[in-house]
């Protein structure tokens, strides 16, 4: 079986629809993603909807929970409050209904799936290195957890005592080993790639690919022109920083 994973959408209708024609073209029959569905982006209901007729497991980030009014301001700069606002008043009571029932946690086939932090998963703490990750590899029980929250793709792999960062875009989950997948942005990517990232996992072969796809950032881009949300966010979809 093949399951497609992905993460950190933020709202980006037009990215979502090409990361999942990608991964169902690669023959994913299955979703995860690791939260943030809505925030930053012009179309949170487009992406909640998407996400409900797909039937994909989803865990909250922490935009979620903030649009539901399930976490407080303060985790965020004034720029991403101005849009959660904004979000909030977008969202069909199902919409929020959905985002608010989101769990904190869940597992899919090898994967422990968290918006950040497998030890702390409403802390929203940033994991960005193989140093951040060392104390998180034992706080899951399955042999790798999936994450989203810092819009860079990540994979720290400990075999042995021995902790490295994967570098390569395809890999295969050694048994034995222990993984910590950030599976990067589908909507905002800050790793200077502007196209949206996912990754696609083979059950059969235990390969994981990461891959890049374009989508049309300008359109996008004039959306959240049209809806007055702030042109610092408009202007980064473009640098994919
Ligand atoms: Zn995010």
């Amino acid at each position: 079986m093949k399951l497609g994973l992905f993460s950190d959408i933020h709202a980006n209708r037009d990215a979502l629809a090409r990361v999942v024609e990608l991964l169902r073209g690669l023959g994913a029959t299955s979703f995860l993603c690791a939260g943030d569905v809505v925030g930053y982006g012009p179309d949170p209901a487009a992406c909640v909807g998407l996400l409900r007729e797909l039937g994909v497991t989803v865990v909250a980030g922490n935009h979620d929970r903030a649009a539901v009014g399930r976490e407080g301001p303060a985790g965020f700069n004034s720029l991403a409050r101005e849009v959660l606002e904004w979000t909030t008043a977008r969202l069909t009571r199902d919409d929020a209904g959905y985002l608010d029932a989101l769990p904190l946690a869940a597992d899919a086939g090898p994967f422990h799936l968290v918006h950040a932090s497998p030890s702390d998963p409403g802390n929203w703490r940033y994991i960005c290195s193989a140093e951040d990750a060392e104390p998180e590899l034992d706080a899951f029980s399955l042999p790798a957890c999936v994450i989203g929250h810092s819009h860079r793709p990540l994979v720290v792999e400990r075999q042995g005592g021995e902790i490295r960062t994967l570098r390569a875009t395809r890999f295969e989950l050694r048994p034995g080993a222990r993984y910590l997948v950030n599976v990067g942005s589908v909507g905002q990517p800050r790793d200077g790639d502007r196209r949206a990232c996912c990754a696609l996992y083979d059950t059969d072969s235990r390969e994981f690919n990461f891959h890049r796809v374009e989508y049309d950032i300008e359109r996008v881009q004039r959306r959240m022109r049209r809806a007055r949300l702030p042109d610092y966010l408009v202007t980064r979809l473009a640098r994919g920083r």
